[in-house]
């Protein structure tokens, strides 16, 4: 057995492997910042150009070009320290970090090693409302490499590949490395504890607005170091580093997962190898990657043409001031004002529905209708059409608009829905929807009138359970009526005219 590879080694299960092991974590999450420019040259970071489209002399690391640091990213890493109780340095400087890969054409990326902006900070997340207090180590500043891409083989990865292909597009996009303190006394909830740090670094990313803070474009990215160790009072075991999870039920699987794994190789009498792991969604586990550099194999060193960062007390204290509230306590806001069940709001943030609820609610929609449509309709076109419900294609504001025109009686659900197909079909706003369609709710007594004749004459055995008393057969009737008049007349005026006609 040369590797730590799972082959030799039963997977234990998850309870016996925390019954005999205790779990440390360490996670590494990378923040891709939204600054305009890179983070030492002027080109665009635009997501989704063509390739090499977005590329200079500086981030294709050409002899001679000398990088300028991006005061917006910097200010964006003092913003996330200070939101991350981290202490700010009064100076500190960029490091070379030295490894050859094709994606970074400079043979190094442009780092902080031993002087990160930010350090000694510390973050509360939740885990069925328990708090969990994880420690930062540092956040520091560096760059991205390019994007491989190895076409030809079965798994997207290299070995195997016909051919790769290089795009330096992403080359020099400003990054924010966070680093938690080994994370000790999670025991069963290590795996949780991991996917609700995650989540709550891109929660905080999103409401600083340094990051699109999306997962599924890599903006945030995590590298999950996981050991075992026999108990909480002897030294931490050897870790291995599973590499750029990027969801967070990938997170909680992936330490999951390597926590089963590990026990299998512990209790079968074998070692773990320090190594980087990849994570694979369809089988849900993780195999081996490269044995792990230790820092000497970097040759790290101070970058020589950049210039130290010293950022003024002042500017610190000023950035500070005009930090956000904090996501945990917006949360507990929403929760108090929207007034809703602890299981209704649950499931709003659970879906991460809580932005564009919120802004429902601030465009003069009641929580309740707010929730309602989000949760229900544009959720499930949302999952039909694989998208984050941000981007169903109805905006907050348009859904504020279609409840008030349920609210004025305009239409109602029903036909709501329809002015939501109108809306994704791009036929304009929902009043233009709602007059182009002809969507609006016939409440007009005379047209309603003769639509319940034809009802009652239709049916006259409920008719007559009615006259006899039998006013919850009046749902039928009325069912009769909106069908005739397809689904657009006023259904509370159509109960009434059917119980003036027949008692
Ligand atoms: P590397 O350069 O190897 O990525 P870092 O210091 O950047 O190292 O990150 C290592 C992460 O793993 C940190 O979060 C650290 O707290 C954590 N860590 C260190 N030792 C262990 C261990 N034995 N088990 C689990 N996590 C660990
Ligand atoms: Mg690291
Ligand atoms: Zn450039």
């Amino acid at each position: 057995m040369t590797t730590g590879s799972t082959a030799a080694y039963e997977i234990v299960d998850f309870d016996d492997a925390i019954h005999r092991y205790d779990p440390v974590l360490g996670l590494e999450v990378h923040v891709e910042l939204n600054t305009n420019s890179k983070m030492f040259c002027g080109c665009s970071t635009e997501f989704g150009a063509p390739p090499n489209t977005q590329t200079c002399p500086v981030c294709l690391g050409l002899p001679g070009s000398m990088p300028v640091a991006n005061a917006k990213a910097i200010e964006s890493a003092i913003r996330i320290g200070l939101a991350l109780n981290c202490d700010i340095a009064d100076w500190c400087r960029f490091a070379r970090k030295n490894y050859f890969y094709p994606d970074m054409p400079k043979n190094y990326q442009i780092s902080q090693y031993d002087e990160p902006i930010a350090f000694d900070g510390w973050i509360d997340v939740d885990v069925d409302g328990e708090t969990f207090r994880v420690e930062i180590e540092r956040a520091h500043m560096e760059e991205d490499t390019g994007k491989s891409t190895h076409v030809g083989g079965s798994t997207g990865r290299i070995h195997g590949a016909d051919y790769s292909l290089l795009d330096y597009n992403r080359c020099g996009v400003p990054l924010i490395e966070i680093v938690t303190r080994p994370i000790e006394g999670a025991g069963a909830k290590a795996p949780q504890v991991a996917k609700a740090y995650v989540g709550a670094i891109r929660d905080l990313m999103k409401a600083l607005a340094v990051s699109d803070a999306r997962m599924e474009r890599g903006n945030v990215r995590c590298d999950a170091n996981v050991s075992l160790r026999a108990s909480a009072d002897v030294p931490f075991g050897t870790r291995t580093e599973t590499k750029n999870v990027n969801s967070l039920r990938s997170v909680e699987g992936a330490v999951r997962h390597e926590i089963m794994r590990q026990a299998g190789v512990l209790d079968g009498g074998g070692v773990i190898t320090q190594e980087t792991r990849h994570w694979h969604e369809d089988t849900q586990s993780t195999t081996a990657g490269r044995p792990k550099e230790t820092a000497e194999d970097y040759r790290y060193f101070p970058e020589p043409d950049l210039v130290p960062v010293a950022p003024s007390r002042e500017w610190v204290e000023e950035l500070r001031a005009s930090l956000p509230e904090p996501p945990a306590q917006r949360l507990q806001r929403l929760a108090g004002e929207w007034g809703f069940s602890e299981r209704e709001f649950g499931d709003v943030v659970a879906a991460d529905a809580v932005d564009v609820v919120d802004e429902t609610v601030r465009a003069g929609c009641a929580p309740q209708a707010a929730r309602k449509w989000w949760m229900s309709e544009l959720a499930r076109r949302a999952n039909e059409a694989g998208v984050a419900l941000a981007d169903v294609g109805v905006t907050p504001a348009q859904v504020a608009a279609v409840q008030a025109l349920v609210d004025e009686g305009v239409i109602n659900d029903k036909l709501a829905r329809q002015v939501f197909d109108g809306l994704l079909a791009g036929e304009g706003e929902p009043a233009q929807v709602v007059e182009s369609r002809g969507l609006v709710l016939v409440s007009d007594d005379g047209a309603l009138s003769a639509a319940v004749d034809a009802a009652i004459a239709a049916n006259p055995d409920v008719a007559d359970r009615i006259r006899a008393g039998k006013l919850q057969a009046a749902g039928a009737l009325i069912g009769a009526v909106m069908k005739d008049m397809k689904g657009q007349a006023d259904a509370a005026r159509v109960r009434e005219l059917v119980i003036e006609k027949l008692t």
